[in-house]
């Protein structure tokens, strides 16, 4: 795997034994999985296999498996398709403030579509407050939609107890797992969860795949109309070596996880160490209740993109924690919604581990940093002990 690759959050490797069960459906077993003659049969079984796999992960039945392209079309599936089903129930719904796009995008778009939805705050480390779940559900409530933890600051919610508050209210839960799911096992035998996301990518499978757990007995009007595949929920033909990969990489992951965990946490904990080690630095989410591969910092008086770049000059790759467009630096919505000062939110460096990172990786990390940051403040318009300028902000080419 590639040395100095800390960005496993916005692409991970595939796992090669995940390649190996895929590559037959890349060739020889090209039916499609609806037809009736045995080139296509084998694909059913495949599919099928796969799907007993991703539920078995949840502790769920196959049957409350539903595959999709990823994780925005689950997320999508969820919270659209339970918004039309019950909009003659109510059209409240609850979610926060530091949902991944592909939750507030389609929320915004209910808003739009008349709906009301209450986007909760969260607090300095990045926490939902279940107590404030419980107030914001009101009479007309249909939906709870809660991240099982933050892909930027790896803040692991405490969506159990916001599961059960839904719960006793009967509105029901949906939660986005995709950060949380190759590191914390997902049991829907005890967690009382009607609605989870899965993507196939952030548990070492191929992108382009992914899956919606619907709770038996929960109805959801589906948002992609055609052939029917996938019980009616999910038309189109399937992406059966997709599909295929994704199930190894649940099994593999079922199997290893432990292990995963025991080995990257460590390491994340002694990049995290080092990093704040480094003068006017600061950890973005919470040191305890964190995701075991993700360390995030902040840096004052420095932009996140110049050091991405001086990073990937080094070898190393990483993530600031602002989107990066054509005209306009962003600062992450994440940090900002945590209480992260604008100016402070674009020194911000994410870096996240997986199954293949090694302790070489970490070292080139800790190696690289310090002159790469020293270098960035001298050239700093932001140089400690200047007062933040919104002038000198915007003319360097940021919003405010
Ligand atoms: N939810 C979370 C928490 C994510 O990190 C991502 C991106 N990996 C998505 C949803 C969307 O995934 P995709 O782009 O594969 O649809």
């Amino acid at each position: 795997m590639t040395k100095g690759f800390l960005d496993y959050q916005s692409g991970a490797p595939v796992d090669p034994r995940v390649v190996e069960a895929m590559l037959p459906f890349l060739t020889e077993h090209h039916g499609n999985p609806a037809v009736l003659h045995s080139v296509g049969d084998t694909c059913q079984q495949a599919v099928d296999a796969a799907r007993e796999r991703v539920a078995s992960f949840l502790s769920a039945e196959p049957s409350e498996i539903v595959f999709t392209s990823g994780a925005t079309e689950s997320n999508n599936l969820a919270l659209k398709g339970t918004a039309l089903r019950l909009r003659k129930k109510g059209s409240h719904i609850v979610s926060t403030e530091i949902e991944h796009r592909s939750v507030i995008t389609p929320l915004k778009y209910l808003q739009r579509e008349g709906f009301e939805v209450t986007f909760l705050p969260v607090d300095g480390e990045g926490f939902v407050d279940p107590a404030a779940v419980r107030e914001a559900m009101r009479d007309d409530t249909i939906l709870v939609s809660v991240q099982m933890a933050n892909n930027e600051v790896g803040t692991i919610e405490p969506v159990g107890e916001i599961a059960s508050l839904a719960r006793e209210r009967r509105v029901l839960f949906h939660t986005d797992a995709v950060a949380a799911e190759a590191w914390i096992p997902i049991d829907l035998k005890t967690l009382p969860f009607d609605l989870v996301t899965l993507s196939s990518n952030d548990i070492y499978g191929p992108k382009g795949v992914g899956a919606l757990y619907i709770r038996k007995g929960v109805r959801v009007e589906p948002v992609m109309h055609g052939g029917g595949q996938e019980n009616g929920l999910r038309s189109g033909t399937e992406n059966v070596p997709g599909i295929v990969g994704f199930g190894r990489a649940v099994e593999i992951a079922e199997a290893e996880m432990d292990d995963d965990v025991s080995r990257v946490r460590p390491m994340r904990n002694r990049l995290i160490d080092g990093m704040l080690a480094m003068p006017d630095t600061t950890l973005n989410g919470p040191r305890e209740r964190r995701l075991p591969g993700n360390a995030n910092v902040r840096f004052a008086y420095i932009e996140g993109e110049s050091l991405i770049l001086s990073l990937d000059m080094e070898g190393i790759q990483a993530a600031s924690g602002s989107a990066c467009s054509a005209k306009t630096l962003e600062p992450s919505y994440v940090q900002l919604a945590m209480g992260v000062k604008h100016e402070e939110a674009h020194g911000s460096l994410q870096l996240s581990l997986g199954r293949w990172s090694t302790e070489e990786d970490v070292e080139m990390v800790l190696e690289a940093l310090p002159p790469i940051v020293e270098r960035l403040r001298e050239m700093s318009a932001f140089k400690p002990g200047m007062e933040y300028d919104k002038e000198e902000f915007r003319k360097h080419g940021h919003e405010d």
